[in-house]
């Protein structure tokens, strides 16, 4: 069946011509960049033919007021999706969720892009026995679709002020992509593999011969260059050639793709990597010899070097006999010391790398004072552990997971 979709890159551009980029925390693009510039163009990488797919992205829809009269535009029946991300006070919270109006039950678009969200970062909301679907009327462009019969939904893709969130949303942003695609249209998704069957032309590729080309199709050099009036041999990449009256020709299709740049042009081009967990990844390197590749994003790497860096220091400065191999295990647990407001030194920098790492608010300077008792308390309470400020053997576990 084929559809008509419109995305909508949250935020942007308003009336005013002031720009609102939405919300930022992890995500130093903001939130209508991130969709404009990265998720939208893999998105469209993960797109089935045959569908009449829009994205919008020139102006803040919601500013404009205009949601219904943009959808009806494109026909009567065009499916809405409006992208947006989540922020929240509290960097614990995490997950994202696909907002309805409070009247409707969810459909199946909205449950399969639920089911998106919840492989890729987990959900949170329930709105008629739906895990992972808020109902909403207090949204403007949800009131006004749903007061306009628009198919509408608007999609919280997780909170970007959540560490392990903004890592998917920036490092798996390409495979979440690929599973909401294949939400939206319900189908498994493939690349690379694509190939049509076109009549017709043939277009010629670097490195063809006449004799290949006439060869592949059954063809004799001379037919080929009759049927295309050809006087000599000589062909250029990109000509088009006619073949035999309807030969059915397999051709490649090129992926509508931008190549994937590598990870540190992305990085270049987009700064997204925090500059404090570049200084953290980088003090490990020289501290404990990890050999991480310094890019500024906090994943299982980096956190595998900072568990090294704690069993180094428990091992250098209490005795310990620890294996170093950056697994906090039964036996890191167990030759844990509790470390609490008044010490000083590089556990408590791992302490607070760590709490970095995890969106808390924090500076490291190897100084376990009331600043960071208070941050400590407050990552207790997220975690529903014991508030005493200390980092103890339950502290410590939930704080390298
Ligand atoms: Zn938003």
């Amino acid at each position: 069946m084929n559809m008509v979709i419109l995305h909508i890159a949250g935020h942007g551009k308003k009336k005013s011509g002031v720009f609102d980029p939405g919300a930022i925390g992890f995500i130093k693009q903001g939130e209508h960049k991130y969709y404009a510039e990265t998720f939208f163009d893999l998105l469209k990488k993960y797109e089935p033919k045959g569908h009449k797919v829009i994205y919008h992205t020139a102006y803040n829809v919601y500013n404009y007021g205009n949601i219904v009269d943009l959808a009806k535009s494109y026909g009567q029946d065009t499916v809405v999706i409006e992208w947006h991300f989540d922020a929240a006070l509290s960097k614990s919270i995490k997950g994202g969720h696909v907002i309805v109006y409070n009247k409707f039950k969810p459909d199946a678009l909205d449950l399969r892009l639920r089911d998106g969200i919840n492989k890729m970062v987990g959900v949170r909301y329930n709105h008629r026995g739906h895990k992972g679907i808020a109902g909403r009327s207090n949204l403007s462009n949800v009131n006004r679709c749903a007061k306009g019969k628009v198919n509408y939904r608007l999609i919280e893709l997780g909170l970007c002020t959540n560490c392990e969130d903004s890592k998917v949303m920036l490092e798996s942003a390409d495979e979440y992509a690929k599973v909401m695609s294949e939400a939206i249209y319900n189908q498994e998704i493939k690349i690379n593999t694509q190939s049509d069957i076109q009549t017709g032309d043939y277009i010629v590729r670097s490195g063809d011969t006449l004799w290949g080309i006439a060869n592949k199709y059954n063809m004799t050099v001379n037919e080929l260059k009759k049927l295309n009036g050809l006087t000599n041999d000589i062909i250029h990449a990109g000509n088009k050639l006619k073949l035999n009256n309807n030969t059915k020709v397999e051709t490649e299709v090129k992926p509508i793709i931008k190549p994937e740049p590598k990870k540190e042009d992305k990085l270049k081009a987009t700064k997204t990597g925090d500059v404090v967990i570049r200084s953290i990844q980088s003090t490990l390197n020289s501290r404990y010899n990890t050999g991480l590749r310094v890019d500024g994003y906090y994943g299982s790497l980096t956190n595998k070097a900072i568990v090294k860096g704690l069993q180094t220091e428990l091992n250098k400065q209490f005795s310990r006999k620890l294996k170093i191999d950056g697994s906090f295990g039964s036996s890191s647990r167990a030759n844990w010391v509790t470390v609490k407001r008044g010490a000083k030194g590089n556990l408590t920098y791992l302490i607070q790398a760590l709490l970095y790492c995890k969106g808390y608010k924090i500076t490291l300077d190897l100084s376990f004072g009331g600043a960071t008792k208070k941050v400590v308390k407050q990552f207790q309470k997220d975690n529903k552990l014991t508030v005493d400020g200390k980092i103890g053997k339950n502290a410590i576990t939930a704080l390298v997971k």
